[in-house]
C-alpha cells in the first residue's frame, strides 16, 4: 500500500465533486461575518466532518466565539518538515439588497455556488478539508488509524489549519496560534489564499501565485493651524493645510520593481507577444519603461483599468487617505485638523523609509505643521521562488492546464502569511480555481454576487491534491 497516495487519482468523480460542493454550501450557510466572526460555529462543524473520517482535530477558542481548527495527518517522517494547508473561516459582511441570491443560503444555481465566502475563501477551506478526507480515507483503506498512524505513501505530515479573524488582521486567529502554539504550525511551507486563480489577460491564461505581500503602516497626522474668525481668512487654517497635505500625499512616489514583479513581467511579455494580443503593446511599453519616471505613463496606457490600478499598487509604496477631519462651525477657522492614512509598503520599505517618503511628498514647510503618530505596522513578506515548493506549484498548474502561464505575484494586501512569516514558514497563495471567460472572480471577492463555478472546483481540487501529493509523497 506504500504507493497509495503517490498514485491517488488526480481527477475528481462526480460523487466527490458533489461532496465538495455540499461541503462548501454548508460552510457558506454558517454565518461567520467578521465582525463579530463567530468562527467557532464553522470550526465545530468541520471538527465533526473530520472526526467522521477518523481524524482527531483540535478546536481552539481563545476569545469568545473566535474559533480556529487544526488537524494533522502523519507522514513517515523521512520527507522533512510538514506542509501546512492554511485558510480562514471568517468572511466580510454582505448586504443582501445587492445580491441575486441570499449571500448566506449557499444556493447552487446556473453552475455556481453563490454566497459570501465562495471565493474568499470557503472554497479553499472546503478543498483543503477534502484533501484531508482523501488522506484519511486512504489510511483507513489500508487498515490504519488516520489520526495516529503514518498515511501510506506520505513522507511529510500535512497540517490543516483554518483560523478566525483573517479579515480583521488575524489577531484572534493566526496571530494567536503563532504566539501560543508555534509548534502546531511549524512547516516547510504553507498554501494559502490569494493565488493560483486563473486570470485571462490579452488572450493568455495567467495563474498568479502569491509569493509576497505588501506590508502596511497606518499613520495619524495632527495638523496644527491657528483658530480664528471666519470673517478674516488666514493661510493658517488647519483645514486648508490638511487639504494641501492630502493633495501632495495623493501623488504617487517613485516606482520600484521587486523580485516577484520583475520575474512576472519578464515571463508575461513573451506570452503576450506570441499571442499577438491587443494588450501586448501596452504591456511591452510597460516592460520597456521600467525606469523611474517613465513607468507610470506605461501603466496608464494599459487598456484594462483594474489591471492598471493593480500593477500600479504593486510597484509603488502607496498612500491612501482614509479620514480627514477639521472644523467645528462655519465661521470658526479651524486651528487643528486630523488625517489618517493607510500606507502599503513594498518588500524593502520599512517604517522609517515610509515616513521619510511621506516627508518628501509633503515637503518641509508643511511637514513642520504636523505631528505624525504611527498607529500600526505590519511588515511585508516574501517567500522564495527557488525553494522546493514554488517551482512544484507552477508545474502542477501546467500539468493540469496545458495553456496555463503561472507567474509569481506580489499581493497589494496582507493575509495571514504575515503571521506565519514570524515563525519562518514561507507562505504561497495557491487556492487553485480555473475560471470561465466572464467569471471576473477577483472582482467578486468582497463584492456582491460572490460565487464560484462548480467547474472551477472540479479543476481546483485535483490541482491542490497533486501539489500536496508531490510535495509530501
Ligand atoms: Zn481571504
Amino acid at each position: 500500500m506504500a504507493d497509495e497516495v503517490e498514485t491517488g487519482e488526480s481527477t475528481l468523480s462526480e460523487l466527490e465533486l458533489s461532496e465538495l460542493v455540499e461541503l462548501l454550501r454548508s460552510l457558506i450557510r454558517i454565518k461567520t461575518v467578521n465582525p463579530p466572526g463567530d468562527e467557532i460555529l464553522a470550526a465545530r462543524y468541520l471538527e465533526q466532518v473530520l472526526a467522521d473520517e477518523g481524524l482527531r482535530p483540535t478546536v481552539v477558542e481563545p476569545f469568545p466565539g473566535r474559533g480556529s481548527i487544526l488537524a494533522r495527518v502523519h507522514g513517515d517522517g523521512t520527507g522533512g518538515d510538514p506542509l501546512l494547508l492554511l485558510s480562514h473561516l471568517d468572511v466580510v459582511p454582505a448586504e443582501p439588497a445587492g445580491w441575486t441570491h441570499d449571500p448566506f443560503a449557499g444556493d447552487l444555481a446556473d453552475g455556481y455556488v453563490w454566497g459570501r465566502g465562495a471565493i474568499d475563501m470557503k472554497s479553499m477551506v472546503a478543498m483543503e478539508v477534502q484533501v484531508m478526507r482523501r488522506l484519511a480515507r486512504a489510511t483507513r483503506a489500508a487498515g490504519r488509524d488516520p489520526a495516529s498512524d503514518p498515511i501510506p505513501g506520505l513522507r511529510r505530515d500535512v497540517i490543516f489549519c483554518s483560523s478566525a479573524d483573517e479579515e480583521a488582521g488575524g489577531w484572534h486567529g493566526a496571530d494567536w496560534l503563532v504566539n501560543e502554539h508555534p509548534d502546531w504550525l511549524k512547516a516547510a511551507g504553507a498554501l494559502n489564499e490569494a493565488g493560483g486563480i486563473a486570470m485571462s489577460y490579452g488572450g493568455v491564461r495567467f495563474y498568479p501565485i502569491q509569493v509576497a505581500e505588501k506590508g502596511f503602516v497606518v499613520y495619524k497626522l495632527h495638523v496644527k493651524g491657528r483658530w480664528g474668525h471666519g470673517s478674516v481668512p488666514t493661510p493658517d487654517n488647519a483645514a486648508v493645510l490638511a487639504a494641501q497635505i492630502v493633495a501632495r500625499l495623493a501623488k504617487p512616489g517613485q516606482a520600484r520593481l521587486t523580485e516577484a514583479m520583475s520575474v512576472s513581467l519578464a515571463r508575461a511579455v513573451p506570452h503576450l507577444v506570441a499571442h499577438g494580443s491587443g494588450a501586448t503593446s501596452a504591456l511591452l511599453r510597460l516592460a520597456a519603461r521600467f525606469r523611474p519616471g517613465a513607468i507610470d505613463a506605461g501603466v496608464r496606457r494599459l487598456h484594462d483599468p483594474v489591471m492598471a490600478r493593480t500593477i500600479s499598487a504593486v510597484i509603488h509604496d502607496t498612500v491612501s487617505v482614509g479620514i480627514i477631519r477639521a472644523g467645528v462651525k462655519y465661521n470658526v477657522i479651524p486651528g487643528t485638523a486630523y488625517i489618517e492614512i493607510d500606507c502599503r509598503t513594498l518588500p524593502g520599505t520599512d517604517e522609517p523609509a515610509m515616513r521619510a517618503e511621506l516627508r518628501r511628498r509633503i515637503g518641509e514647510e508643511l511637514w513642520a505643521r504636523l505631528e505624525i503618530e504611527c498607529e500600526q505596522v505590519g511588515p511585508s513578506v516574501s517567500a522564495p521562488l527557488d525553494g522546493p515548493l514554488y517551482p512544484l506549484l507552477e508545474q502542477v498548474l501546467r500539468d493540469h492546464d496545458a495553456a496555463a502561464v503561472p507567474l509569481p505575484f506580489l499581493a497589494p494586501f496582507a493575509t495571514d502569511a504575515k503571521h506565519l512569516a514570524r515563525i519562518g514558514v514561507p507562505t504561497y497563495g495557491f487556492s487553485p480555481l480555473k475560471t470561465g471567460r466572464d467569471d471576473g472572480l477577483l472582482a467578486l471577492m468582497h463584492g456582491d454576487d460572490e460565487r464560484v463555478g462548480v467547474e472551477a472546483l472540479r479543476f481546483g481540487l485535483p490541482v491542490l491534491w497533486d501539489a500536496v501529493r508531490r510535495f509530501c509523497a
